[in-house]
């Protein structure tokens, strides 16, 4: 691959992407159109030889915050369990997706399911990555009250991976909301510390802790858009990078 805007390709890098995608704007549930296109995006650059690892949200089924708020009955760590059950669900759709479009792939689960998924074992999953498989990581980090934000953050650090790829469907981070404020301004590059001091919506604070000390780069970008993924692995400077030490804070 080369790096038309002079960032170097990325090797091994962790996709994270949100329960939204894997269902149309505005629904629930999983629309396997949706799931497709993306897989297609995945074969591409799995083709050119990267390593790459998912995690997937479930907020398209439950998140378990919310869920335990609006629910009398059921306890919140149950909600959590939940929202992470929603997270397998999510990677087996997304498992027969890039299958159907030709890349080998493998499901890997925090909480031992094994008639459906592969515990997640690093080594077994690195192994896996060397093998040139997508490995699809669900159900979160197998503990509840937190994000599968964080677990990409955890789960990049401990494959090695060089970046965490925030696929969302903006095209970067903004000043402000872009949709409400029509004068809010994209960032191309951006420090840590000025997302978390600015509580930009970038990712959780604790995954966003978590890469700030482990320097592991965020970038978000609109992956909806046909050959994003590539580009962004290729090095292109789409979205917004979120590092430690920004070459400039600038404006996109
Ligand atoms: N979850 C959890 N522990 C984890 C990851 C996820 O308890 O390590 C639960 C949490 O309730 C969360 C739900 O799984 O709301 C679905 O994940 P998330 O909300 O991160 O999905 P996304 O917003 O990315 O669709």
């Amino acid at each position: 691959m080369t790096s038309p805007a002079g960032r170097r390709p990325y090797r091994r890098v962790l996709l994270k992407i949100s329960g939204e995608s894997f269902c149309r704007e505005g629904e629930s549930g999983i629309s396997m159109q949706e799931l497709s296109s993306v897989a297609e995006q995945i074969r591409d650059v799995v083709q050119d030889g990267v390593q790459l690892a998912i995690v997937c949200g479930g907020g398209n089924i439950l998140r378990g915050k919310q869920f335990a708020e609006v629910s009398r009955t059921i306890v919140p760590s149950t909600a959590h369990y939940m929202g992470m059950l929603a997270t397998v669900i999510n990677g087996l759709a997304l498992q027969d997706a890039l299958e159907s479009a030709g890349v080998q792939t493998r499901l890997q689960s925090a909480i031992r399911m094994e008639g459906v998924a592969e515990p997640f074992i690093r080594r077994r999953c690195l192994r896996h990555l060397e093998k040139n498989r997508v490995v699809i990581l669900a159900a979160g980090t197998g503990s509840p009250f937190v994000t599968t934000d964080t677990a990409a953050a955890l789960r990049a650090r401990e494959l090695d991976a060089e970046v965490v790829l925030k696929g969302t469907k903006v095209d970067g981070v903004y000043s402000d909301d872009p949709v409400r404020n029509p004068h809010a301004i994209r960032y191309s590059e951006i420090s840590f510390r000025d997302v978390l001091g600015q509580n930009l919506q970038v990712m959780d604070a604790q995954a966003m802790h978590h890469c700030m000390e482990h320097d592991i780069d965020i970038i978000v970008f609109d992956y909806k858009r046909v050959g994003n993924i590539a580009r962004v692995i290729a090095g292109e400077r789409i979205g917004t990078r979120v590092t430690r030490d920004p070459s400039s804070v600038e404006q996109a």
